[in-house]
């Protein structure tokens, strides 16, 4: 451990604080700040693969393959594994016209907790494209969207360690749990493959313009056309059988999905403002206990009273039970609530929720 006064380890002669303290610092934030999103982000997709097999979608398992797959060979497709999993439970669409994102949403609505649900409705407005990396600073990567031609960012930059500003790749971003990041691995493309792909995708979306009207929901509802380049890209065995089946292009091998209503995720969201409080304001370390804390009181309770003294109320009772020093006119400041709001919220959580 480094003292702020000790000489900077980057060897610049400088103290510490003076050198390289606030970089480390925002460093080691923003890595706290991924590294809770992606703990989140893999015990919900854990829930939802498990949902995803139960017996009664067996025959979608099996469809979903069907679609997504180019060529019948287990050990070639082995190698998309985890593009698989992505398709099938994000965008391919089931009999009931829903992705099975959606359904187990609609079907666990009650025990999600507000991390879980944000993290499927980030998700499922998330689509392949192609991204011109423009910039890699410390702490995000600027990325422009070839196709929909916008800027984003991304934070999760340890993706992009082997690659530098200028080069191209297909990849998927969506922003889960406040951080942007990318979902699947990305893959690093030549200019003349973007080239290709890119007027492939206007060329389709040209031919199907009536029912997407935007580009964005086109590529939305139509990440299977991405995933079969992604297939060919990665085993050139699959670009040598589709030349002898005399396919040009890989066009005609999608069936276009239809657009299913992604809307009813969001009308069934229902977020309560005190979660959305507790979510903005506290720590990460704290956030999953207090929503916790949260949820169980909330469903068990009547709630009266401002959405600032409970979301307080809840702050300061999560980090009482974890030992934490806090003074309750702290976070009744940050809340914007008087001492005494918190108080009473306080007792009223704590006669319920005893551990
Ligand atoms: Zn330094």
């Amino acid at each position: 451990m480094v003292g702020r006064n000790d000489l900077c380890p980057c060897n610049s002669g400088k103290k510490y604080k003076k050198c390289c303290l606030n970089k480390d610092k925002k460093n080691s934030m923003l890595q706290q700040k991924v590294d809770f999103s992606q703990k989140h982000d893999i015990t919900t997709t854990q829930k939802l693969y498990a949902y995803s097999r139960k017996d009664k979608f067996y025959d979608e398992y099996i469809n979903a393959q069907h679609k997504f797959y180019i060529v019948d060979d287990k050990e070639i497709n082995s190698k998309f594994n985890s593009f698989f999993n992505t398709y099938y439970l994000q965008d391919y669409i089931t009999s009931e016209n829903k992705t099975i994102a959606i359904s187990f949403f609609e079907e666990n609505k009650d025990k999600l907790n507000i991390i879980e649900k944000n993290i499927l409705k980030s998700k499922l407005k998330s689509y392949i494209t192609i991204y011109k990396i423009l910039n890699i600073e410390e702490d995000k990567a600027v990325l422009k969207d070839l196709i929909l031609d916008k800027e984003t960012y991304i934070e999760d930059i340890n993706v992009l360690k082997d690659l530098k500003a200028g080069e191209l790749i297909i990849g998927r971003t969506a922003n889960v749990v406040e951080v942007n990041k990318f979902i699947d691995t990305v893959l690093s493309i030549s200019e003349r493959i973007k080239d290709v792909i890119i007027a492939d995708i206007n060329n389709i979306y040209e031919k199907n313009k009536d029912v997407y009207k935007q580009m964005e929901t086109f590529l939305i509802y139509n990440t299977n056309i991405f995933y079969k380049y992604i297939q060919q890209l990665i085993e050139p065995k699959i670009g040598e059988y589709l030349k002898e089946k005399k396919t040009t292009s890989n066009t005609e091998n999608n069936n276009i999905e239809k657009q299913v209503d992604t809307k009813k995720i969001d009308d069934s969201q229902e977020v309560c403002e005190v979660e959305n409080l507790i979510t903005e304001n506290i720590e990460d370390a704290y956030k999953e206990a207090a929503l916790t804390i949260w949820e169980e009181y909330k469903n068990n309770n009547e709630v009266k009273g401002t959405e600032n003294g409970w979301a307080s109320a809840v702050e300061y009772h999560a980090k009482k039970e974890d030992g934490v020093n806090v003074t309750q006119s702290a976070i009744a400041k940050k809340y914007k609530v008087s001492p005494s709001t918190l108080g009473k919220r306080y007792k009223e959580i704590k006669s319920v929720h005893k551990i």
